[in-house]
């Protein structure tokens, strides 16, 4: 346990650092938060504000059906800050929850700047700090405190980059072409966990041919030094990076050659179609994602596509032809832990209990969902400094899911992860239409979070708007 006196370091004036500021404080906790900008910045970032939004205005949609909608729920109920400052920053934009991004980042400022117990302290953090601290320095973390990070993890567990493949969801691939199978019936896995869509050699020229004339999103100058090998691991004085080749963008594989994918992620070896008996000429193979089986990757396709060309592309393959993505594929600068190895549900990492990470470094995607995973760390770091067990948040609600799966993932293949209807444990009595379903979840969801809140007494914060 630890004194009832000790201050909490929070690293990191992003959406995550301040939301868990901000709930630790309130909680009667001092804070200390460290934000390194103006003095020092990173290649995203634009102003000195906090709670800067580094793309886009829209924290994505407001709709109670949608997940992303449902974490906005979840998070007001549970007296975000984030959201509060985002509400009263609101531009309309139908369905969804945009903001002024000038007006919402100044109300996030004036209400750190304001608070009586949070000092707020302009200076970049270079080694974990001692005693109870939060870690919440984002995709672009400095190098410094990134190697200060791989030497307490292990330069193993901590990544520099995305390689994301789209993940689908199960209940929208075609059973009747993609088959269950290992590669030559054998390995550690159970058939179970992969599906495969078989490929005629018209629908493999096919599909290369709209990859290559595929519209990408445009590198920024950082993300072109990853794939030139100048950040990342190496940047730190770490390992050098062993990304690129194992990883690179499915559409920059198949320009190398037109049976460069037949021969790579494509190849059909060890796999026969069970319904002709015979070798595909080509197969993607879809592995099973989440612990509930209700989501599936597509093997070896991290592409930087635009999302829309994602959808339009990948839907040739047979078997996909009505896919639903949960996740569309991406390549990013980011700075991510192993979590399933290093964290525990609460935040917490394993080898260090007053020690926590919040925000995209946890393997977290998604403004809110990483203002969600600060407002978790900041309720049980202040948990554990006033003597109280830290929380797991209810599984069935999207931020305990999140939590969840960022913390119960295999950790082989952990890649970040959004708020998506996938990471819920299943409902008893699903109803069958889309819309139902998730709005089902939904309901579920909330009744479980105030049910829980009153169980464990959790105190609401007040928060009103900084205009
Ligand atoms: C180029 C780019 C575009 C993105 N676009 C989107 C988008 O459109 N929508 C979306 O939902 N998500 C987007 N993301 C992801 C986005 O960054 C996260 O959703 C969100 O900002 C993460 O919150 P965070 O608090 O973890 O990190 P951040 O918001 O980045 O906050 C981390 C803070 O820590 C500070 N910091 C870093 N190192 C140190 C140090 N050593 N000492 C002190 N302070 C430090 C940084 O200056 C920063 O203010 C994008 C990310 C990048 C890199």
């Amino acid at each position: 346990m630890v004194s009832m006196m000790e201050k909490l370091t929070v690293v990191g004036g992003g959406l995550a650092g301040v939301e868990a500021a901000w709930q630790a404080a309130e909680r009667g906790v001092e804070v200390d938060l460290y934000e390194m900008r103006p003095l020092r910045t990173t290649p995203a970032h634009l102003t000195d504000r906090l709670a800067e939004l580094v793309c886009s205005n829209s924290l994505g949609s407001d709709l109670p059906d949608r997940a992303a909608g449902l974490l906005k729920a979840e998070l007001r109920r549970l007296g975000s800050l984030i959201l509060t400052c985002a509400d009263a920053a609101r531009v309309p934009a139908g369905g969804a929850l945009a903001v002024d991004r000038e007006e919402f980042a100044a109300q996030v400022t004036r209400a750190i700047d304001s608070h009586p117990r949070i000092r707020l302290v302009r200076q970049e953090v270079m080694e974990v700090p001692a005693g109870p601290v939060i870690i919440a320095s984002g995709p672009l973390t400095s190098p410094a405190l990134a190697a200060a990070i791989a030497r307490l993890t292990g330069a193993d567990y901590l990544y520099f980059y995305d390689a994301m493949a789209p993940i689908v969801y199960l209940d929208s691939v075609n059973l009747d072409v993609a088959f269950r199978a290992s590669r030559y019936d054998r390995g550690s896995e159970d058939a179970g966990d992969y599906l495969n869509c078989p490929l005629s050699r018209a629908e493999y020229e096919r599909f290369v041919d709209e990859l290559l004339a595929a519209e990408r999103i445009e590198l920024r100058d950082f993300e072109r030094d990853i794939a030139d090998g100048r950040v990342g691991a190496a940047a730190c004085g770490l390992e050098p990076d062993r990304f690129f080749e194992g990883c690179l963008p499915i559409e920059v594989l198949a320009a190398r050659g037109r049976q460069a994918l037949a021969f790579g992620p494509m190849r059909p070896v060890g796999l026969i179609d069970p319904r002709s008996g015979r070798r595909p000429y080509a197969v993607v193979q879809l592995r099973r994602d989440n612990l509930a089986g209700t989501l599936y990757n597509l093997v070896g396709f991290q592409t930087n596509l635009k999302w829309p060309e994602q959808k339009r592309v990948f839907r040739l393959i047979p078997g996909l032809e009505e896919a639903e993505f949960a996740r569309y594929g991406q390549m990013h600068r980011n700075t991510f832990l192993n979590a399933p190895m290093l964290l525990r549900p609460t935040l917490q990492f394993r080898g260090r209990a007053d020690l926590f990470f919040a925000g995209q470094i946890t393997g977290v995607e998604g403004y809110v969902g990483n203002a969600g995973t600060g407002l978790v760390a900041g309720v049980n770091a202040a948990r554990l400094i006033r003597g109280e067990a830290p929380l797991v948040f209810p599984i069935e609600t999207m931020l305990g899911a999140l939590c969840h799966y960022v913390t119960h993932a295999d950790p082989a293949s952990f890649q970040p992860m959004k708020a998506n209807f996938g990471l819920l444990p299943p409902l008893a009595n699903p109803p069958h239409g889309k819309r139902e379903r998730y709005a089902a979840y939904s309901r579920r969801a909330l009744t479980v979070l105030d049910r829980w809140m009153a169980e464990v007494g959790m105190e609401l914060v007040s928060v009103r708007a900084f205009a």
